[in-house]
């Protein structure tokens, strides 16, 4: 730079978040002292509003051209503090923040060895604020539309609202009907709504929805470009069924001659569809569908004299020439509505899951309750002799959540309601049944929950304190074994119907979209929110989105609240129909560029391509950053083999002197 850098240093107390293990008035006189240091400030919460005001003062006041925040990480308050300055007229990325908390007093208790630390890093910050280059961020056109993949409460609630609001929403299921698994809830925890009452006519109002193209038993298989300009690829997978042409009529499901062979994916393998079938009777669109892998004809060339189905449609809809189709698209932003999987219950074999076929899991009460269901909501087993309505039932709680054995450490949060639910249920079909839920704790933290629980046990269902050892038979018995821990007693409680109240689990297919998205999973395997507080919706890929369970096990009205709030992240772009580009990005001195092609090869984002420019007369490939998918992450860096590729704000020349400063070289 040519002018003097005139520098002010700022030091937060975080309340006592910083100030208890820094002393930030030592840090701030220490500061003073560095060179080109003009003023050197403490405050209580330097990103409230006052504290902003003092860095603006100061920047009007005392010339100053460079800030330094010592205080959080950036990832939390560099946007903040980047917009104060551009306010008071300097440049915003004129500014560096010294993480003093996270990386400071955070991690230390001592007070002299954190107030030295931190001193530290603010003379790194002092080294490197006076080489930084101003940088103009750039605005690009967004289109105003949206993609939602999957169509469970989640994606159908945020479709709604972004299409409510005007703008179009391609809504992509992977199934062939919207719904997830609400859909097969038989009513929901704790005002027991039916559910089919509550979603369908959502479901029919997306499908009907003028602003959103619904794409259903669809996936997506590519996503290129940028928040603003997301390149989308949707494969249509055939259904061997003309669309436009079916009825829903269901005569090709009733004469189909493998007629209800197939284990009902909807009734939890509990009833049976024909190959070509309609999965629910509520489904959304009411077209058939012709699975390719039950099929006759479609597996093994022959069915019959001719397929029935095809004989039997007076639409003429049924169609076996139909090829996977694929549809373009281009939309400002996405929002990933993925949901879970329920936990598979044959990873606790001690509970006998896969043995015995009066243990079943709480999906598949949820169907077994259901008057829609195969059983029509009739409670009746088969002891082996003849089928009864179970006398003694016992759920199971907290089966595949807070458990390390099988890696869910976290709670399912929805587990100990549902539980609750289906007693009540059961309670009302089987008003003579003992029924007893053995439970590690009850999390009932919900609006109606505490009291909901309290009804239930007045029902007279036991609520038993202990977490069973082992299920097994004996004669047409199942034997719990347990040890109640309120009384120290150990017990073997023989009963007809064993339910798993199972949890939820991320979805075994997540990777092929967290490749797609480059999205990150937090510890607990679910898709990983950009802040946990400040920003739950969003992740860190702009202009990307997470609504529902596919971030962590909700409950309905947690999903559908999360759901409005991704709905109303993503409107921002395609409501401004611009967005800002960062100007932090990375950057290739073309005149030096090998043109190797290691960094176009390293880069997360694929933002980097190889270009042909003439070079003093000749023609050769150069690396080139498409500056809009760049994320600054500087990955390409190290990669380069001659320095050519740096990250604005975080080149050599800026950082050297910085890690200088940390006297780690002496
Ligand atoms: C046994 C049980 C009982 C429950 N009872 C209640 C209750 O009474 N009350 C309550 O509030 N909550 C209850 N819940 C929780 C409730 O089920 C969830 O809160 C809700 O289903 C979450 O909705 P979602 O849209 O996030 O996910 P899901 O319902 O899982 O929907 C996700 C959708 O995305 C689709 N999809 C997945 N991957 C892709 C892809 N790559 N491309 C396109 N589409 C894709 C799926 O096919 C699915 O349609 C219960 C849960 C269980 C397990």
């Amino acid at each position: 730079m040519t002018e003097k850098p005139k520098i002010g240093v700022y030091v937060c107390h975080c309340g006592i978040n910083i100030s208890a293990t820094v002393d930030v008035e030592t840090v701030a006189d220490y500061a003073l002292k560095l060179p080109n240091v003009e003023v050197a400030r403490t405050y209580s919460y330097m990103c409230s509003d006052p504290g902003q005001s003092l860095i603006k003062n100061d920047i009007r006041e005392h010339g100053l051209n460079r800030v330094i925040v010592a205080s959080c990480s950036p990832r939390m308050h560099e946007p903040t503090f980047r917009k104060a300055i551009k306010e008071a007229g300097i440049n915003p990325y004129y500014l560096e923040m010294a993480n003093i908390r996270e990386q400071c007093s955070w991690v230390h208790h001592d007070i002299d060895e954190g107030t030295a630390k931190s001193k530290k890093l603010v003379a790194a910050s002092v080294a490197k604020v006076r080489l930084l280059e101003a940088l103009e961020s750039k605005e690009v056109d967004a289109e105003p539309s949206a993609l939602v993949i999957g169509a469970g409460i989640a994606g159908i609630q945020a479709a709604l609202d972004i299409a409510d609001a005007g703008f179009k929403v391609y809504l992509v299921e992977k199934t062939p009907s919207v719904g997830g698994r609400m859909a097969q809830l038989d009513k929901t925890f704790p005002t027991l709504d039916c559910s089919a009452c509550i979603l369908t006519p959502k479901m029919v109002d997306c499908a009907s929805h003028p602003n959103i193209e619904l794409l259903s038993y669809s996936e997506v298989e590519e996503i290129g470009g940028y928040i603003g300009n997301f390149d989308i690829k949707v494969r249509k997978k055939a259904r061997y069924v003309d669309f436009d042409k079916c009825t829903g009529c269901g005569d090709c499901a009733a004469e189909c001659r493998v007629k209800d062979r197939f284990p009902s994916e909807f009734d939890m393998g509990m009833g049976k569809r024909s190959a070509v079938y309609l999965p629910f009777p509520q489904a959304v669109p009411a077209k058939y569908t012709i699975d390719p892998e039950s099929c006759l004809y479609l597996t093994k060339g022959k069915c019959g004299k001719g397929p029935k189905c095809a004989e039997v449609c007076q639409a003429g809809a049924i169609n076996f020439d139909q090829v996977d189709e694929t549809v373009e698209f281009r939309v400002g932003a996405v929002i990933v509505a993925t949901g879970f999987d329920p936990f598979d219950a044959s990873r606790k074999p001690e509970y006998g899951y896969s043995d015995y076929p009066n243990v079943i899991t709480g999906m598949e009460m949820e169907r077994l309750v259901s008057a829609s269901g195969p059983t029509g909501g009739k409670i009746k087993i088969f002891n082996g002799k003849e089928e009864i309505e179970p006398k003694e039932v016992a759920f199971i709680k907290c089966v595949g959540s807070r458990d390390e054995s099988v890696g869910n450490e976290y709670c399912s949060r929805v587990c100990c309601m549902y539980v609750a639910k289906q007693a009540h249920l059961l309670r009302d079909k089987l008003p003579d049944a003992n029924i007893r839920v053995y439970y590690m704790d009850v999390r009932a933290f919900g609006k109606g929950f505490e009291e909901f629980y309290d009804r239930v046990r007045r029902e007279n269902v036991r609520y038993i304190r202990g977490n069973p050892s082992e299920i097994f038979k004996r004669g047409d018995k199942l034997v719990v074994k347990v040890e109640d821990t309120l009384t120290a007693t150990p017990l073997e409680d023989e009963v007809d119907l064993v339910v798993l109240g199972v949890g939820l689990e991320p979805r075994a297919d997540m990777r092929q979209t967290m490749e797609l998205l480059r999205l990150s999973q937090s510890p607990d395997r679910f898709f990983l929110e950009a802040h946990p507080k400040l920003r739950p919706v969003d992740t860190a890929t702009d202009g990307v989105f997470l609504a529902g369970c596919c971030q962590g096990p909700k409950d309905i009205p947690d999903t559908v609240a999360q759901a409005k709030g991704a709905a109303s992240s993503a409107m921002i772009p395609l409501a401004r129909g611009k967005v800002v580009i960062s100007a932090q990005v990375a950057t290739v001195d073309e005149s030096t560029c090998r043109g190797c092609g290691f960094c176009v090869n390293i880069c997360p984002y694929t933002a980097i391509e190889l270009v042909t420019v003439n070079r003093f007369g000749h023609e050769v490939e150069v690396a080139r950053v498409n500056e809009a998918l760049c994320k600054g992450c500087g990955s390409c860096s190290p990669g380069c083999l001659s320095d050519s590729i740096q990250p604005k704000s975080f080149r050599d020349r800026q950082i050297l002197p910085q890690i200088a400063a940390l006297g780690v070289f002496k």
